[in-house]
């Protein structure tokens, strides 16, 4: 089998992100750049992710088009695609329905950048792109767009899109946009978050991405 060891990871995040009530039920997916950057193995639809073998992952081009695979795709693969045609600097996407997030996404109202983490990880406040269809291009495009200079966004009435340079990043923003929706909606209750200063929130992302952790 092609990409095995990708294929994998791709299941093992899956049940990572049920078991994390990142999602309910067969909803949201995962995808990973290969090493070629011109496909990405993407997880099969609505199939349940304690289920899934690494047969099960859906090798596809930057086109479209099924590479390797036998089961349907998630219906989503034009997200997928289309952000990883805009976006060079990442190598996987993960979608989520978290439940505060949605919350957030349902309200459109944008997550503030108001805690630390959040503004590392996501770079800023977490905006809400144009309500379009799932599985649609367009939506794909609204999403890119709100992505600008960010690792995640909301979809309007449906979600959550994190982006990252390797699955874990890209499932850890979903992690702390979930975090941040429940910090902003749990801070409505003593007066609404205070929004970090611009300048602040550029020299913790800058910190994150060059100076934290053991490996930079
Ligand atoms: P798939 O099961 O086809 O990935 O669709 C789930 C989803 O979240 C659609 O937006
Ligand atoms: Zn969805």
């Amino acid at each position: 089998m092609l990409y095995i060891e990708e294929r994998k990871e791709i299941v093992e995040m899956g049940k990572k992100m049920l078991n994390s009530a990142l999602t309910i039920g067969t909803w949201g997916n995962i995808s990973l750049l290969l090493d070629n950057k011109e496909f990405f193995g993407i997880t099969p639809s609505g199939m349940d992710y304690n289920q899934l073998t690494p047969e099960d992952i859906v090798i596809m081009d930057l086109a479209g088009n099924i590479v390797d695979g036998k089961k349907k795709p998630s219906i989503e693969s034009p997200l997928h695609y289309t952000i990883y045609r805009e976006r060079k600097d990442i190598k996987a996407v993960v979608h989520t329905h978290s439940i505060y997030a949605s919350a957030m996404a349902a309200a459109r109202k944008p997550i503030p950048a108001a805690v630390e983490d959040l503004a590392q990880i996501v770079g800023g406040s977490v905006r809400v792109a144009e309500y379009y269809l799932p599985g649609t291009e367009e939506l794909g495009k609204a999403v890119v767009d709100a992505l600008q200079d960010r690792y995640g966004a909301l979809l309007a009435n449906h979600g959550v899109v994190g982006i990252g340079r390797s699955l874990q990043e890209a499932m850890t923003v979903c992690e702390i946009i979930e975090k941040g929706a429940r910090i902003t909606i749990a801070a409505q209750g003593v007066g609404g978050v205070v929004e970090l200063e611009q300048e602040d929130i550029d020299f913790m992302r800058n910190f994150f991405l060059n100076s934290y952790g053991q490996d930079n």
